[in-house]
């Protein structure tokens, strides 16, 4: 073998390898491989107007700006919440629920003002409901978020608080929220929006508007993880409409009602994230509604061939009976 040859070997061995390196760097790239390591070369700051507790959508498309502050974003680690300065509460909000947030903490009191105001607006204070008669009904409630006693201090911020009369926070509103963690322990995710909707009065010398009604919207996912996809037509989405006062039902479903309705009356667009066609679907149903030919209702589907088939024989011998 000469010289020559042999250097054209090693040549073309070395580029081989070469070659062979960027293809597996570019493999690397697009499978992303090396996606953690580049996600620490990015901007580390979080995106302010993406949360984990806005998966199924913003519902009155609020915003982080100040000029904006009657539905104003605040996004925090454990909810999100739109804030309204003007009526002296959140609008709405919004959280995930699943089982990484239950654990055994104890409720913390830890009542606070909401320092994270833009400064220059009114704080209202854990004790400005004092003496009202209402509530300070919290909208996540304090035991969807028992992992640590940081994460069940930040439900007791006074963003997170509306007054809510005894009878509904104490009595069906509770009730429901006893019943959501209980789907929780059976395996499934939620995504639950809690708010109040119109003006019965104001407390607080006149800083907090009493809402008329306390709603929420609860989208109960079979499997946790799978976000908005994991959203379809046969979802399950439970929405109640109470009434903020005394003397109400305890029974939670007696307060049922549809997405469609609680948007007319909020004019907010829920699960907005989720496709419209599976929207208008889900929203326009009541939970529990029998729908009478629904492939999910085979019991329903049963007893009316039952019953049809004892409503043909009786014809046929009452016919017979007659002799005709
Ligand atoms: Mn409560
Ligand atoms: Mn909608």
């Amino acid at each position: 073998m000469g010289n020559n040859s042999r250097r054209r070997i090693i040549k073309s061995i070395f580029w081989s390898v070469c070659g062979a390196c960027l293809a597996i760097a570019l493999l690397g790239i697009f499978s992303g491989f090396p996606e953690s390591a580049l996600a620490l070369k990015r901007n580390p700051a979080i995106d302010p107007t993406s949360s984990v507790h806005l998966t199924m959508g913003n519902p009155s498309q609020a915003t982080t700006s100040l000029q904006n502050p009657t539905n104003y974003l605040m996004l925090k680690r454990t909810y999100a919440l739109s804030y309204n300065r003007d009526r002296g509460g959140p609008n709405w909000v919004s959280w995930q629920l699943n089982s990484s947030w239950l654990g055994r903490v104890q409720r913390t009191e830890d009542w606070n003002a909401d320092l994270s105001l833009p400064s220059g607006w009114d704080l209202i204070s854990p004790s400005s409901y004092k003496g009202s008669g209402y509530d300070r009904g919290h909208m996540i409630p304090s035991d969807d978020r028992t992992k640590n006693t940081r994460d069940n201090s930040e439900t007791f911020q006074m963003t997170n608080i509306l007054p809510q009369a005894p009878d509904n926070n104490r009595g069906a509103w509770v009730e429901l929220e006893k019943y959501a963690r209980e789907l929780v322990r059976k395996g499934n995710e939620l995504y639950i929006i809690a708010g109040g909707v119109g003006q019965k009065g104001k407390i607080a010398r006149g800083k907090v508007v009493v809402p008329a009604r306390t709603w929420k919207v609860i989208i109960v996912l079979e499997r946790p993880g799978e976000g908005v996809s994991g959203v379809n037509s046969n979802t399950r989405t439970i929405a109640v409409d109470m009434p903020n006062e005394n003397g109400i039902s305890q029974d939670w479903q007696q307060f049922k009602t549809s997405i469609d309705k609680l948007e007319a009356d909020t004019g907010y667009d829920f699960l907005s994230a989720v496709p419209s066609d599976i929207q208008s679907a889900i929203e326009s149903r009541v939970d529990g509604e029998i729908t009478f030919f629904n492939s999910r209702n085979i019991f329903g589907i049963g007893i009316f061939v039952l019953v049809a088939a004892l409503v043909a024989i009786g014809l046929y011998k009452f016919k017979q009976r007659l002799g005709l």
